[in-house]
């Protein structure tokens, strides 16, 4: 036995326990806590262990390192520079429920369990070495669940927070649920958490949990589909000549809407896979693109595999073993998918590459898209970065060379851009003296589409009823008891209710704070919205999609279908209407208020806007006939917004780029914010200033803050946050290396932010 090094999964350094020499480093085990126990991942010896007697591991769970060293090298570059340890970034790759088969029989007549047994643990390790290089193969490594198909009952966590008391049975329940992203079998739940269907039912009954059978949506339509060979037109065929698929180099491949990126990317995918090797394949969003996983299937059968949340647990780990089996040769998936266990990987796609669902809002703070130029660099294969609205941090690369750029200009074959009409929200105050929902000509429109037998759409990037409730007495808000942001009014559930930690109240009669019935709403949200078009458009066959509508597994999915097949006429949504799926009849979009993400105080927040409105009015123009854009927008000469009306990229990038460069921002400046969290204002700022003070020992830093997070408040906690630039990334992370930040307690650092919030 060795002192040894041991992570898990929590932003703290490693903790030193006993174990057998010769451990892998990489290998999963079990570690007993304080309280409780978790699953770690072995980082090696150490070199100056505590003093204390030191408690003994309780499990090994690996018989050698599962993941491929490509991926294990990659964890630990992402560990070092997101400041996270590779065992938070284990459970993205392979869940906690996947184990190996200690029976599995090696040559000789031994079993992998009689090596642990006997202690041959350096044995095990050239297995394992073996194993991954293709030279050792174990066909039923693994034990495989066969509960893929329809039919099996599934449990998936609400996201309520258990109020009152709880059982001991109970809390063992949410665990598990929580320690597997929230989705487990009702089979592998009871035999993982020892409890019976009691106990479900009756947190059930709490709504805390939800009980569901598999009806498998996306595999049932995935199955309707059949698609041509990909064929590529003349430009198509010139980017796809200029991409080497030998070597690692990173491809931006900026392409209008419909210019057909997804038919370069299947063309390379394919020349790669006929190599032999193996693809990986990004994308924002699974539920937003069936469509695209129906045409991998069918384009490379059998050969598919898939990662994201959507997926129930036993699904998950059969694409995981079989990619770890070498079954898999092209990995579509989400996020955590760049951490997808299969080996020599020969091209990497990164689809809309701009999208912000790519970094992760929580630790482990991970950025897929540039952790998979990473990936590419360390399997030396070419990555392709595709959107149509490229994020300046990779349209400032291509500029200055070190990123390769082609462009596809061509939209398909008949169709046009967008007629566009732009509503001046201004000049209707005047004109009404009264705030303007739907402008004349917004309404006229609808009219003129609705009765020729075609689809709108209205965008409106908020959901609930009313932005917040305010007292016309004493102008205070409705907040939140537990955070500082105001309670949206949702009117269905008669209920106001926080977007942050989900406190939910019946709506007061009186105000709060000054006691008079004086509350009114303010704003409105895409449940008020499918009210009022319900009473304007009484025949609509309206639909609205938003987190409040689709948040069951397979609602969004079946949901664009259906409005796909024209089922629906009229489309009401936030931001997740604006990507993804053609719908051949939608002739028509409004846009409610296009400046609601201008005012945001993110410097991001004219990017982020240009993208959604070149999304969204993009939608227009798939059809068969002209498309008409309606935006109705109090800032109409903003460059955001004028360029999106364009549908023009290089429009907006040529204001933007110069805007950043004077202000110091990305791409010019690498960010890295830390946040604190703590029970009181004062304690939350003294973390943080004396944090500052070690930073301000680095010349090349620009240090602004400590400043209250934008939202001061969460969850009874207090958080402030500082901001640190520097020109040169190297000088950032040099500066960070100084700074023990697993160690630092109550605060968090996230690198290369997208939001601040
Ligand atoms: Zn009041
Ligand atoms: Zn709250």
């Amino acid at each position: 036995m060795i002192p040894t090094r041991v992570q898990i999964n929590r932003p703290i350094p490693p903790l030193t326990y006993e174990a057998p020499e010769g451990l892998e480093s990489g290998l999963r085990v079990q570690v007993p806590l304080r309280t409780g126990s978790a699953i770690g991942v072995i980082e090696g010896r150490d070199p100056q262990p505590p003093t204390v007697k030191l408690k003994p591991i309780q499990e090994i769970i690996d018989p050698f390192r599962l993941v491929p060293d490509a991926v294990w090298s990659l964890m630990q570059f992402a560990a070092d520079y997101y400041a996270c340890t590779p065992a938070s970034l284990m459970p993205l790759c392979m869940s906690n429920t996947l184990r190996a088969r200690w029976d599995e029989p090696i040559a000789g007549g031994r079993s992998l369990a009689l090596l642990r047994d006997q202690g041959h643990w350096s044995e095990l390790q050239t297995l394992g070495l073996q194993w991954r290089s293709g030279s050792l193969k174990l066909p039923t490594l693994f034990h495989s669940e066969e509960r893929r198909g329809v039919g099996v009952s599934e449990v998936y966590r609400t996201d309520l927070l258990p109020m009152g008391r709880s059982t001991e049975q109970q809390r063992k329940v949410l665990q598990c649920l929580d320690e597997n992203q929230g989705i487990l079998s009702e089979d592998e739940l009871m035999l993982r958490s020892g409890v019976g269907t009691s106990v479900l039912q009756t947190l059930e009954d709490k709504n805390l949990i939800v009980r569901l059978k598999r009806r498998d949506t996306l595999s049932q339509q995935r199955a309707e589909e059949s698609f041509p060979a990909v064929t590529l037109n003349a430009e198509q065929e010139l980017v796809r000549s200029q991409i080497p698929l030998d070597a690692f180099k990173v491809h931006l491949l900026y392409g209008v809407t419909g210019s057909g990126k997804t038919e370069v990317y299947l063309k390379c995918a394919k020349e790669v896979l006929s190599q032999g090797k193996r693809v990986l394949w990004l994308v924002p969003e699974i539920g937003l693109t069936p469509r695209l996983l129906a045409r991998l299937e069918s384009t490379f059968p059998g050969v598919v595999g898939v990662g994201h949340a959507g997926l129930n647990a036993s699904e998950r780990q059969s694409d995981i073993i079989r990619s770890l089996q070498k079954e898999i040769q092209l990995f579509v998936g989400v996020r955590n998918a760049v951490f997808a266990p299969i080996d020599d990987v020969g091209l990497i796609i990164v689809d809309e590459e701009h999208e912000s669902s790519y970094k992760s809002e929580e630790y482990p703070r991970i950025h897929a898209r540039d952790l998979a130029i990473k990936r590419a660099q360390l399997e030396g294969c070419p990555i392709i970065l595709g959107s149509a609205t490229p994020s300046l941090e990779s349209w400032v690369a291509a500029q200055q060379g070190r990123y390769r750029l082609h462009t596809l200009k061509e939209r398909p074959a008949g169709s046009q851009l967008p007629t566009v009409d732009v509503v001046d929200l201004r000049e209707e105050y005047r004109q009404h003296r009264k705030r303007t929902i739907f402008s004349q000509r917004l309404l006229t429109g609808l009219r003129a589409t609705l009765d020729r037998g075609e689809q709108a759409m209205l965008l409106l990037n908020r959901r609930g009823w009313e932005n917040f409730w305010m007292c016309r007495s004493c102008g205070k808000t409705v907040e939140c008891i537990h955070c500082s942001i105001t309670l949206t009014y949702h009117k269905k559930a008669f209920r106001l209710r926080c977007h942050l930690c989900h406190y939910e109240v019946t709506p007061p009669e009186v105000c709060p704070a000054c006691a008079e019935p004086h509350l009114k709403g303010v704003g409105e949200g895409t449940e008020q919205i499918e009210e009022l078009m319900k009473t304007h458009f009484p025949e609509a066959r309206i639909l609205r999609i938003d987190r409040d509508t689709t948040s069951r597994r397979g609602q969004l999915e079946s949901k664009l279908m259906a409005a796909e097949k024209g089922e629906f006429n009229l489309i009401i949504g936030t931001q997740m209407i604006a990507k993804g799926h053609n719908f051949p009849h939608l002739t028509l979009v409004g846009i409610l208020n296009a400046d609601m993400g201008l005012k945001l105080p993110d410097f991001r927040a004219a990017e982020h806007t240009f993208q959604l409105l070149t999304q969204v009015a993009g939608r227009a123009g798939r059809a068969e006939n002209v498309g008409t854009v309606i935006l109705q927008t109090y800032s109409p000469e903003h460059h955001a917004i004028r360029s999106a009306l364009d549908q023009n990229f290089i429009q907006f990038s040529d204001t933007e780029i110069p805007f950043r460069e004077s202000v110091a921002y990305p791409p010019f400046y690498a960010l890295a914010l830390f946040r604190s969290d703590a029970k009181d204002p004062d304690e939350a700022r003294t973390l943080l200033i004396d944090l500052k003070k070690k930073l301000e020992a680095f010349p090349d830093l620009r240090i602004l803050g400590p400043l209250p997070a934008p939202i001061f408040r969460m969850q009874d906690r207090f958080h402030m946050q500082l901001l640190v630039r520097a020109a040169q990334r190297s000088h950032l992370s040099a500066a960070l290396h100084q700074v023990d930040i697993l160690s630092l307690k109550g605060i968090s650092l996230d690198r290369d932010p997208i939001h601040f919030g």
